[in-house]
């Protein structure tokens, strides 16, 4: 038990001392709260100093969190001038998209992260709020990239526009996107393409959509299954795209996602949405305090 002990004081240090819970301190305190809850129970020591603990750990790293996620989307606010004071109120852009203004957002992410499962998300989502939605196909790279966003946005009902013929991802977004934007639709969410990893030629590719079709929100997704590398995949991201919000999917699985809060800290941008399935409504509001505790169990 004093090793225990010795390891577990070292744990929630190591966590204080972070500016950001990241996966391996979020594994390690992990797997020591295990064992102080198993070595406890085998001695018939009271459950409840389990329950303190974990509780501690808690309150030292919930409000880390959302002190994270209300700096970032303090950032990336939108201003309603009718709102008077409850303007105050934190709202994320891509939180409430406005009718009758045609806003559009780009996602971003490497190839397999789930970008074109998460536009049709995404667009449901905000379809059922009552505004018009369509997709834009801009993955030319990914051999059935438009076959796959087609099929999925049949099954949501969301108008899409993309082409089999031009390889030009440019000036399918910007084709795309200028015809929403004449048919006055809401939102219009580019799907773009990725690649297995970071490459020059993404970014590039990236920089010119944006540059093309100006968009009111960019999006990465994450992966939420890739651990300790989200850090360095997010800065590279935010460098070339400066993305203003971030969607970490696959949480249905293994993946807790504890990766996903260093790149909150990594990139000072607020996680939005979960992905916690294949199917169009399997998309949460991202709240800290269910994923904390998702984390530490
Ligand atoms: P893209 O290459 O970034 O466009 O990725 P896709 O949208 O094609 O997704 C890659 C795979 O991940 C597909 O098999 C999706 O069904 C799956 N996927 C995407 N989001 C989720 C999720 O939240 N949970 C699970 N379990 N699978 C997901």
């Amino acid at each position: 038990l004093q090793d225990l002990g010795r390891r577990l004081t070292a744990a929630i240090s190591s966590v204080s001392g972070h500016s950001a819970l990241d996966e391996q301190a979020s594994l390690a305190l992990d797997a020591v709260l295990k064992s102080v809850s198993a070595a406890l129970l085998e001695s018939d020591v009271n459950v409840a100093l389990v329950k303190r603990t974990r509780d501690r750990v808690k309150k030292q790293v919930l409000p880390q969190l959302e002190e994270l996620q209300a700096k970032s989307t303090s950032a990336n606010q939108d201003h309603d001038p009718l709102a008077g004071n409850k303007a105050k109120q934190l709202i994320h852009k891509a939180m409430q998209p406005v009718k009758g203004k045609s806003q559009v957002i780009m996602m971003v992410g490497l190839q397999g992260a789930g970008k074109t499962t998460t536009c049709t998300k995404l667009a449901t989502h905000y379809q059922r709020r009552g505004l018009k939605v369509a997709l834009v196909c801009a993955d030319t790279f990914r051999a059935g990239a438009f076959d796959q966003l087609k099929q999925n946005a049949t099954r949501a009902k969301v108008p899409f526009f993309g082409s089999y013929t031009e390889t030009d991802p440019v000036s399918i977004s910007l084709q795309g996107v200028q015809k929403f934007r004449a048919e006055r639709f809401d939102v219009i969410i580019v799907d773009t393409s990725g690649r297995h990893r970071q490459e020059t030629e993404l970014f590039h590719e990236m920089e010119q959509i944006q540059d093309a079709v100006e968009p009111d929100m960019t999006v990465l997704v994450l992966d939420g299954a890739i651990g300790q590398a989200a850090e360095a995949q997010s800065r590279a991201f935010k460098e070339a795209s400066n993305f203003g919000a971030i969607i970490v999917t696959k949480l249905d699985g293994h993946a807790k996602g504890g990766g996903a809060i260093s790149a909150v800290a990594a990139t000072s941008t607020p996680i939005i949405f979960l992905g916690v399935g294949e199917h169009l409504h399997d998309l949460e509001k991202f709240s800290p305090r269910p994923f904390v505790s998702k984390l530490l169990g």
